[in-house]
């Protein structure tokens, strides 16, 4: 993935310093038709998805397709047969149900390194929690920086607050915390 989206970030820097060099109308042609902007897309099946960096959900798509045998050569979509060119006029052509697990990430990520765990999560997916290291993606929120399933997620807030009152660890949750309610303690 890292070589992939480094060659097609210097594609786009070569192009741009070429561009800067011709007069002015060319060199806006060339910017708006010839290098269309890369940005970050998820493609994948109800299970999995992966990153493309891509200037079309259609581009991520054919690459996913491409590098995982998902094409209608690979399998045809009306007999499940291989190499079916009585229903496919292009055998290279993505499976149709790829689009349906496709989506488009926030235009302003960055195109230089992959989307983060946050993004993944505002984006709406799951990812492995990054506690309990299970490497099953689920359900996650961000918490202090770090993806945290629900039952981690209980675990770090409780802990912060035990920090935050100077609760011994270990001491259950749901004790009733009168120190805070009433007086304060006093030490002479
Ligand atoms: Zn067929
Ligand atoms: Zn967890």
């Amino acid at each position: 993935m890292g070589q992939m989206s480094r060659r097609g970030f210097l594609g786009r820097s070569t192009a741009l310093a070429v561009s800067a060099m011709m007069p002015i109308p060319k060199a806006m042609a060339l910017v708006a038709q010839d290098t269309p902007a890369l940005r970050w897309f998820a493609v994948g099946d109800d299970e999995f998805l992966w990153p493309y960096l891509s200037t079309s959900m259609e581009g991520a798509i054919r690459q996913h397709a491409e590098e995982n045998g998902y094409t209608v050569g690979d399998e045809c979509p009306d007999c499940g047969e291989m190499s079916c060119t009585d229903h496919n006029a292009d055998l290279s052509a993505p499976l149709p149900w790829l689009e349906d697990y496709s989506f488009a990430f926030d235009s302003r990520l960055p195109v230089d390194r992959e989307p983060s765990l946050a993004e993944w999560i505002k984006a709406g997916c799951n990812v492995p929690c990054e506690a309990c290291d299970y490497g099953e993606p689920t359900e996650c929120r961000m918490f202090q920086g770090q993806a945290l399933c629900e039952e981690c997620l209980q675990e770090a807030r409780t802990e912060r607050l035990d920090r935050m009152v100077g609760t011994q660890p270990g001491t259950p949750t749901n004790q009733p915390r009168w120190l805070w309610h009433g007086e304060p303690a006093r030490h002479a």
